[in-house]
């Protein structure tokens, strides 16, 4: 029949077995790559706008797979979303990440008080019992203070709404860490629940800065979001800042805090440090 051919077309469809094949390639590779160190963190700064000074980092994973090279987070995180991988992936990141501010802050030249680490949490981490202890012994173990570190969650898992998530959610803010909405207003963009979030930052989607161009309507639409998150009480940062222009406007309008290959793509830690001390020295 008809279905018949469908399903066998399917069934010998090379590009659906080749994807196939990968994923459970990456799958299997990816469990031994965690665990063989194959994985490593790029840092990208995030500035003060009026003084380009360097407030923080956001760590951002990628994999350094022995055959295929550097393999991007979008690639590997949802196999790892989906298989419970991530629950391994983000204690590797957190440990990694809370270490490397560790050490930059050991070494008194490098020394940076105020300098957060920024890392991303997946929202099945918010379903583990045991992320909260895992972020408070590490902060133990690294003598840092909770507010050096912010963990970036996105709006469709802070807002799942599950009384797990609002567990750990109200733990992790009584530990005292930075809890920031990623990707804000990409997905669900509604202004109201801004105020009902135990969240105290919020970072824009990078789209809205794309979309700015030289209108001046959407420009004065930034400057209502910038207006909306700060009158509920919260700090916003915005991405995917790649030119002076948009860096500038943003300015204009008092955006404080911003991210984006203008000011510095993510980097390896040893680039990252080289960056950090050339910003200091001056
Ligand atoms: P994200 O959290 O929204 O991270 C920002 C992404 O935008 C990064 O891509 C970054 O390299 C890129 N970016 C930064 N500045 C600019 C810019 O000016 N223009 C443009 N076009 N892009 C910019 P990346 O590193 O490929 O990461 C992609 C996504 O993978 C992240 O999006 C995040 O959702 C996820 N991810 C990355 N690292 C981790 C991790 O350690 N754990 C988890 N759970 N997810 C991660
Ligand atoms: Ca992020
Ligand atoms: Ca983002
Ligand atoms: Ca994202």
């Amino acid at each position: 029949s008809k279905n018949e051919g469908r399903n066998k077309l399917k069934l010998f469809d090379p590009v659906t077995l080749h994807s196939r094949q990968l994923q459970r390639q990456i799958v299997g590779d990816l469990r031994e790559g965690i665990r063989s160190e194959q994985l490593v963190l790029y840092y990208q700064p995030i500035v003060e706008l009026a003084t380009g000074q360097i407030e923080g980092c956001e760590a951002l994973v990628r994999w350094n797979h022995p055959i295929h090279g550097l393999i991007m987070p979008d690639q590997f995180i949802p196999v790892a979303e989906a298989t419970g991988l991530i629950a391994e992936l983000g204690r590797w990141v957190l440990c990694t990440a809370m270490r490397q501010l560790r050490q930059w802050r050991d070494n008194p030249a490098k020394s940076t008080p105020a300098f957060s680490m920024r890392i991303n949490v997946s929202a099945a981490d918010l379903q583990s019992l045991e992320f909260v202890d895992d972020v408070r012994d590490v902060l133990l173990k690294e003598g840092l203070s909770p507010d050096s570190l912010v963990l970036e969650l996105t709006e469709s898992a802070i807002i799942r709404n599950n009384e797990l998530d609002r567990y750990t959610l109200m733990s992790l803010r009584r530990l005292g860490v930075g809890l920031e909405i990623d990707d804000f207003g990409a997905g669900y963009s509604s202004m109201g629940y801004l105020r009902k979030l135990p969240v105290d930052r919020v970072k824009v989607d990078r789209q809205f800065v794309k979309d700015l161009g030289d209108d001046p309507c959407q420009l004065e639409f930034l400057a209502a979001i910038q207006h909306v998150i700060r009158s509920c009480g919260l700090e916003a940062v915005w991405e995917g800042i790649e030119t002076a222009q948009e860096a500038e406007l943003l300015r204009s309008i008092g955006c404080t805090s911003g991210q984006g290959y203008f000011f510095g793509k993510p980097l390896p830690e040893a680039d990252f440090l080289a960056r950090l001390k050339a910003t200091r020295g001056h």
